[in-house]
């Protein structure tokens, strides 16, 4: 059987970090950006990472874009432990469940 393995978005935690000590607020991460991750906090006149799951998984662009090295993901041995787990689960969930299993039908 090939069962399509699905893991929500949601639970991939994968997405950038913006450290504020170092940001210049020069908004390159948002012009950057074509997948609206951040959004720009006018009263703040900083950017934040207004839609996470919209990042895509594995991807550091903006981190290497950004002047200020003010942007980061999680360390990736890290993440690929996590993303194993995540997998190994879907896979258990995959799996039909013994207790609903049924014997099958005898003869006479
Ligand atoms: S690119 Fe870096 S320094 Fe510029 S606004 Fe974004 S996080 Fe701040």
């Amino acid at each position: 059987m090939n069962a399509k393995l699905k893991v929500p978005r949601e639970k991939i935690p994968w997405f950038p970090t913006i450290n504020y000590d170092a940001c210049i607020h020069d908004r390159e991460c948002i012009e950057f950006c074509k997948n609206d991750v951040f959004d720009w906090d006018e009263a703040l006149g900083v950017p934040i990472v207004a839609r996470p799951n919209n990042c895509v998984v594995g991807c550091d662009a903006c981190a290497k874009i950004c002047p200020s090295e003010a942007i980061s993901f999680p360390p990736l041995e890290e993440f690929k432990a996590t993303l194993r787990k995540l997998i190994a689960e879907a896979q258990q969930q995959a799996q039909p469940s013994r207790s609903t299993e049924t014997a099958p039908a005898g003869g006479h």
